[in-house]
């Protein structure tokens, strides 16, 4: 039974349909990355996930049930996001930040427990911990963004853009957590991303939406030798950076 089932969704926003008869399944212990180019409805799938946008119609089973309507029950049930643009709170300290991330936590223990992880995969979040995170660098916050939403101690973790805006240099570094906090805790993880290369690097398999549909699916190893995949549906070319 796949961790995450999703058969056959849509979302509208009004009349535009942003997620067409969409199907995707991810086991426990997956890696899984959704690469798209602008508005292919990567944020829209993550919203759908968390609750956060309802759809018109298809089914979203967790661990074989369907999902609660409130999204706090889904974070309770064990999925958590870290939101594009990272949306850590700028005026809280970064020990506040994390600590938003528990909420919906009573087991002091645990949360310190889960704390000490989070500072021990990202030493400079402590070196750093009575700053306020909006004097963080883009890298840090990315770092407190994800440290927050393990703090809610997930099952499925979802990552919206996760290097959006960030260097390369910085996003090595933070893939290469991403792939020890997968192997270390077997933390499933879904991310959307339109840096293709460097989400089919890390991810055991991977979707490719275009315009609300998967149109492909398949190792990063399959899809990088489809050719024209890039160009068609990501409108770039082999080894074009942002940077
Ligand atoms: P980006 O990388 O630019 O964030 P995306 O792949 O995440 O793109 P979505 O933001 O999910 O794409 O958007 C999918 C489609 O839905 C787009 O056509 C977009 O214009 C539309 N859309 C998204 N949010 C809204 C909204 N609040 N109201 C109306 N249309 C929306």
């Amino acid at each position: 039974m796949p961790l995450l089932d999703i058969q056959d969704l849509n979302v509208y926003y009004g009349g535009i349909r942003a997620l067409s008869h969409l199907s995707i399944h991810v086991d426990a212990g997956e890696i899984i990355s959704i690469i798209g180019a602008n508005g292919a409805g990567k944020s829209t799938l993550m919203l759908t996930i968390t609750g956060d946008k309802k759809p018109q119609s298809g089914t979203i089973r967790f661990e074989g049930n369907a999902l609660p309507a409130e999204s706090y029950k889904i974070v309770q049930r064990g999925i958590s996001l870290v939101p594009e643009g990272r949306r850590i709170f700028p005026g809280l300290t970064v020990y506040e930040n994390l600590m938003t991330g528990a909420y919906i936590r009573n087991d002091k223990a645990g949360i310190q427990k889960d704390m000490e992880e989070v500072f021990s995969l990202f030493p400079r979040l402590k070196e750093r911990i009575k700053q306020h995170g909006g004097s963080l660098s883009g890298g840090e916050q990315q770092m407190l963004a994800l440290g927050r939403a393990l703090l809610a101690r997930p099952k499925l973790l979802l990552l919206d853009e996760p290097s959006l805006g960030l260097a390369p240099i910085v996003i090595d570094e933070l893939f290469d957590k991403l792939v020890e906090i997968n192997k270390s805790r077997g933390l499933t993880m879904i991310m959307v991303e339109q840096n293709a290369y460097v989400a089919l690097d890390i991810a055991h398999r991977s979707y490719v939406l275009s315009t609300g549909e998967i149109v492909m699916e398949g190792t990063g190893q399959e899809l990088l030798e489809e050719e024209g995949l890039m160009e068609s549906y990501l409108g770039t070319k082999e080894h074009d950076s942002e940077d």
